[in-house]
């Protein structure tokens, strides 16, 4: 998700996906075997919201851990997320160097295959840890080719914000550009969508576009969101993440272009996006015969995973295994080229 990623972002446990299940949700021993066991394609992952929190706990001290946990709490408990923001400062003063960045990713890709999932497309924007931004990107890299197998693919997304400075999205860009064929396959525009600053960035991210790279981008995570028009027309994403309020122009032109949505139900109802799984306008798009695919958005921070949404979208938003299956399959087909 889009403002919890700005500061940098994920849990769930190896042994355990769906440790995270409440009390009343009786999931048995058959449904978590039918979940686990399909092969998924995740398509919306933030790395700083996505390192297996086993791997940060054996990297934190007493002090760190309890703080950690504190925070992953309030987060379940539906606090204003604003208030959590201090998770990622934590996630990033424990993955504090590009050795910590590749064993991280190692890390999530392992907990990622557990939990039946063969093909990921993991988001980040560049830091520097102190080598540099490059350094930064080839260490996510170097943990990706470490797991990749015939059985398992990662990709990766380079993240921007819709603040993000001209010098950030050149940059960007050009890593993009350079590591293109080499595992980076587009760019995710996310951040505060209530601020409406997508002018100030449309020609850098045109030029990007100019140049092959391919987009995803966060639209309709407010009903106060601006420009959403403007980000769809100029980028023509190639899929659109969460579009829970989206306009109607919006909604025509993601209809129209059969645009895939990437529906986070766990992470829309925990930052109150909506109040139920099941008014999550996706539910409806997939009954019209839009195309969807489940996500987990930041698996960490919402103590979920893939399977777990999948259960979630069969319990609480009433799809049959059979629509769930096929939905899982066609996934695959909205991958980035
Ligand atoms: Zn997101």
């Amino acid at each position: 998700m889009r403002f919890l990623a700005q500061i940098g972002i994920a849990v769930v446990s190896l042994l355990k996906p769906f440790h995270n299940l409440h009390a009343g949700d009786h999931l048995r021993e058959e449904d978590v075997e039918f979940f686990q066991s399909l092969p998924k394609a995740e398509l919306h992952l933030h790395l700083s919201g996505a390192y297996p929190k086993d791997y940060l706990f054996s990297l934190a001290n007493p002090e760190q851990r309890l703080s950690l946990e504190k925070a992953l709490q309030l987060v379940r408990d539906k606090v204003d997320y604003h208030q959590v923001f201090h998770i990622f400062q934590l996630v990033h003063q424990l993955v504090n160097s590009e050795e910590r960045v590749k064993e991280g990713v190692e890390a999530l890709c392992t907990e990622l295959k557990e939990d039946g999932i063969t093909y990921v497309e993991i988001r980040s924007g560049l830091k520097n840890l102190g080598q540099g931004t490059e350094a930064y990107l080839r260490a996510i890299l170097d943990g990706i080719n470490e797991q990749n197998s015939v059985d398992f693919q990662a990709r990766l997304l380079l993240s921007l914000q819709r603040n993000s400075s001209s010098s950030t999205i050149r940059e960007t860009t050009d890593l993009a550009l350079k590591y293109k064929n080499r595992g980076v396959i587009g760019i995710d525009i996310s951040g505060d969508s209530t601020i409406g600053q997508v002018d100030l960035i449309l020609n850098d991210l045109l030029y990007a576009k100019e140049q092959g790279v391919a987009f995803v981008v966060h639209v309709g995570e407010s009903p106060q969101e601006q420009d959403q028009m403007k980000l769809l027309t100029a980028l023509e994403p190639i899929r659109v993440g969460h579009g829970v309020y989206l306009c109607e122009e919006a909604a025509n032109w993601i209809f129209s272009n059969r645009t895939p949505l990437e529906v986070c139900l766990t992470s829309s109802v925990l930052v109150q996006m909506i109040e139920q799984y099941d008014q999550h306008p996706g539910i409806d798009y997939f009954r019209k015969g839009h195309p969807i695919a489940f996500c987990t958005d930041d698996p960490l921070l919402f103590s979920t995973s893939l399977s777990h949404e999948l259960f979630l979208a069969h319990k609480e938003a009433g799809l049959s295994k059979f629509e769930i299956e096929k939905l899982t399959r066609e996934a695959f087909q909205y991958k980035i080229p």
